[in-house]
């Protein structure tokens, strides 16, 4: 017969098995964020607390100055909180320095953000390829991986043209791949479809079930509700603080909602 100790035990040992130590792809506790100018502060983020689990797919929505840039940028180490904890795949990288910030976003993060970001003296393939130059890649393995990401996002037809000889939804398809090229746990995403029209955000966001579907998980910024309904999970921040954190209920589908909708010439 099990003592109490023992069976005390067991269920100490289920309890772990049942939630592992970090499972989690993104913890963040009680962060904030100052912007010092001078005379005045700036408080952005005021105690923000949030995991994303792996396979998640977050939509974060808020007005114009609410914290959504900060957050996404402390999420993409491009800057680091003033105070709390940022933990990346059970890296805590808020104790980290420019350098191995730099390392982390080169092998564990994706970025897409409004404006393409793309060269435009140099083709799609060339894009895409950049951020191989920094991986420990041989030639022909970055020039495969780099035509296998351009035809996930559907552009396998297009790889020689320059961004100028591409529509601005086939831009952001160069710069998704770009930001898939290296293998990355989480794409982030800042108001990707910004500039796009409606039949092409929505192309946009096609590709990104898709990804999520595979795998992947994302954080997306976004404005429009209609974006941010093709998400798994919306957060919405107000005045630096996260103000509600729902799941998204009856999620359309992308390509359904596509079918419905106008096709708009491309030249
Ligand atoms: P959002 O993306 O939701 O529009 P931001 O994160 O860009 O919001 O901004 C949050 C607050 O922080 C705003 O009051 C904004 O003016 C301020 N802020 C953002 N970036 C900076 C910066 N680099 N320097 C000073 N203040 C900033
Ligand atoms: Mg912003």
């Amino acid at each position: 017969m099990a003592t109490l100790a023992q069976n005390e035990l067991s269920a100490n040992v289920a309890m772990e098995l049942e939630r592992p130590a970090c499972s989690a792809v993104i913890q963040v506790q009680d962060v904030h964020k100052y912007y010092d100018l001078g005379e005045t502060k700036v408080h952005a983020l005021r105690g923000v607390d949030m995991t994303i689990e792996p396979g998640e797919f977050v939509a974060i929505m808020g007005s114009s100055g609410s914290g959504k840039s900060t957050f996404m940028n402390m999420l993409g180490c491009l800057d680091k909180p003033t105070s709390g904890k940022y933990i990346l795949e059970g890296t805590n990288v808020s104790s980290l320095d420019k350098k191995q910030l730099a390392a982390i976003r080169n092998r564990k993060l994706g970025f897409v953000f409004q404006g393409f970001n793309l060269l435009s003296r140099t083709t799609a393939l060339e894009n895409v390829e950049l951020p191989t130059l920094y991986a420990q890649m041989e030639k022909s393995m970055r020039q495969a991986r780099s035509k296998e990401v351009l035809g996930l996002v559907g552009l396998g037809e297009r790889m020689d043209h320059f961004p100028s000889q591409l529509s601005g939804g086939q831009q952001q398809r160069v710069a998704i791949a770009r930001a898939l090229v290296n293998k990355p746990a989480i794409l982030l995403a800042d108001e990707p479809t910004g500039n796009l029209d409606s039949r092409t955000s929505v192309e946009i966001m096609q590709i990104f079930q898709d990804l999520n579907d595979s795998g992947l998980t994302i954080v997306l910024v976004t404005h429009e509700p209609d974006i941010a309904q093709f998400a798994k999970r919306t957060v919405v921040f107000r005045d630096g603080k996260i103000r509600h954190d729902d799941p998204v209920s009856n999620r359309p589908r992308a390509a359904e909602v596509l079918k419905n909708m106008p096709t708009v010439d491309e030249d």
